[in-house]
């Protein structure tokens, strides 16, 4: 089950300066403010996980409750999201791929999925760090830098609005395929857990066996009944690209969400020889989508009715 974590504490003009760690009264007494059942969640779970390579050209790093993809491609690093805060950036996601024996001056770009500081809060420091661009849909440039959205806390008891923005974006569009050399990422626009949420499909190779990875942008349940319909729209859209793709993987950038963190576990412990624990195959995405994530916003859709 996944809380929604859009809790609005007000409106705030939004910033670009990088922000500093709030002093530890502030941040206590910001994160005392929100429901024990979100604190004490998986969603503020801030436990780093090994930095882990999921298949030949594809790796996480992060947190329990959240983390970012790496993707090597033959014309540079993409990343998939970029965690809560430019402070994560720095201490989490750049010593994670050092310690993969990935280049973090090689990131050309971040992809951002949706517009929740948890997703973009470590974008603005790769951008000034490295240079990448950031490449996300326009509803979702417009969504974080909205001051009527909503703001969210970080387990850090940062406002949203106290997180750095990316300064410059490039826009994507539904159905864009993006080719990175070798690897091809393909775009959907899937609103409903924000107004411009975006799934993926990602090309990826496993001992040089081609596989598709589904990623879908943004799980937990919007609030108003109006943003789960769409919600259900999207998940039926999605559904679609995944069987029309033949897609074998599916994983989320919330690792506790469908065993990520349980099947990296088992990656690294066992031989490689042996079959990756990632790779489903496309009845299982099929069954994850209708039982888990469809069956979810449905009763959602009936309990708003
Ligand atoms: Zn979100």
């Amino acid at each position: 089950m996944f809380f929604s974590i859009a809790l609005v504490v007000g409106c705030k003009a939004v910033s670009n300066e990088v922000s500093e760690a709030q002093p530890e009264n502030t941040a206590k007494a910001r994160l005392s403010e929100l429901p024990d059942a979100l604190t004490s969640s998986e969603l503020f779970d801030t436990t780093i996980l090994k930095p882990t390579q999921l298949f030949d050209n594809f790796y996480f790093v992060g947190y329990v409750s959240v983390g970012s993809f790496v993707i090597q491609t033959s014309d540079g690093i993409v990343l998939i999201d970029s965690m809560w805060t430019p402070n994560d950036a720095k201490t989490v996601i750049v010593p994670g791929m050092i310690e993969l024996g990935l280049d973090p001056s090689d990131i050309k770009f971040v992809l951002i999925t949706h517009g929740h500081s948890d997703h973009y809060g470590g974008a603005h420091y790769f951008e000034q760090e490295y240079g990448a661009k950031i490449l996300m849909r326009e509803q979702e440039w417009r969504f974080i830098n909205n001051p009527e959205a909503p703001v969210l806390t970080d387990p850090f008891g940062n406002y949203s609005t106290e997180i750095p923005t990316p300064t410059t974006y490039t826009s994507l569009a539904d159905k864009d395929v993006l080719n990175f050399g070798d690897t091809q990422v393909t775009i959907l626009a899937t609103p409903g857990h924000t107004p411009g949420a975006t799934s993926l499909i990602i090309s990826a190779e496993d001992d040089g066996e081609k596989h598709t990875v589904a990623l879908w942008g943004g799980t937990g349940l919007p609030d108003t009944l109006e943003a789960n319909k769409r919600y259900l729209q999207s998940l039926n859209y999605f559904q679609k690209v995944v069987n029309e793709k033949r897609a074998d993987v599916t994983i989320s950038n919330h690792p506790f969400s469908y065993n990520l963190i349980e099947k990296m576990t088992l990656l690294k412990q066992q031989k490689t020889s042996m079959p990756n624990p990632l790779v489903v195959g496309n009845e299982a995405i099929n069954d994850y989508i209708d039982n888990e994530l469809r069956n979810n916003v449905k009763e959602k859709i009936s309990s708003l009715d």
